[in-house]
């Protein structure tokens, strides 16, 4: 889990290096796929469920599941957010983040910042013994305070041999409540974030996910292994 983890997150690197005004969202793609497979693994999202890329590129108000695209062009002030998994051994990371392509907005700026704050916000959750809701309320929590809203449809996830394992993850939630985390769990914790509405929408694409109002989202994900000294994050690399 640590060799997928640490190679989903180099990846991810390798994306954010690439990101500029004038690049198409498949040339990302392609940074990503050759990384993975450059580290001996394989892209766990080609493919999976018919998935036809390697990563999820996602810019703007699209939320999650971007198809990358020649036709995609990045353009200054566009947020945009990378997905990636990479599977090892027989074992899979996942991780994803936004990034902002050259100079963007302050709402963009703030919205993702508050996106990575929440994730953290969670992470000091985390440990042996605390329970599922604990960590959807301190996402949910935190972008709310901040004027922000959670995506309900898609939440986190186990994270294992295969890419979503039980449980699930939400994004929201009652602390004290949901199953307890314990020892030697590893899962994905993915706040997904928007500037408006919680409220999204599939594409006829059958894959990719936009705010229903149009507004601005942003996602910010790593896998983590619940340990006896308390949560590793296997994705970070950085
Ligand atoms: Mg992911
Ligand atoms: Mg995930």
């Amino acid at each position: 889990m640590r060799d997928a983890g640490r190679i989903t997150g180099e990846a991810i690197l390798a994306a954010g290096e690439a990101i500029k005004p004038g690049v198409t969202t498949a040339h990302i793609d392609h940074v990503i796929k050759t990384y993975i497979e450059k580290c001996g693994a394989i892209p766990t999202f080609l493919g999976y469920g018919g998935f036809p890329a390697s990563a999820c590129v996602s810019v703007n108000d699209e939320v999650i599941h971007g198809i990358p695209s020649h036709a995609r062009v990045l353009k200054e002030g566009d947020i945009v957010k990378i997905d990636v998994g990479a599977t090892y051994r027989g074992f899979t990371g996942d991780s994803a983040r936004t990034f902002p392509v050259g100079a963007v907005s302050d709402e963009a700026t703030r919205l993702i910042r508050v996106t990575e704050e929440s994730f953290y916000a969670a992470l000091a959750v985390i440990c042996e013994g605390a329970r599922i809701g604990d960590i959807g309320h301190a996402v949910q929590s935190h972008c709310e305070k901040n004027g922000f809203s959670v995506v309900r449809r898609y939440v986190g996830h186990g994270v294992g041999a295969d890419l979503h394992e039980d449980p699930e993850i939400p994004n929201f939630g009652i602390a004290g409540h949901g199953a307890r985390l314990l020892r030697g769990m590893t899962i994905a914790v993915e706040p997904m974030v928007n500037a408006g509405t919680h409220e999204v929408y599939e594409m006829p694409d059958g894959w990719t996910v936009k705010t229903k109002d149009g507004k601005l989202s942003a996602h910010y994900e790593h896998s983590i292994a619940i340990t006896e000294n308390g949560p590793e994050l296997l994705t970070r690399v950085e």
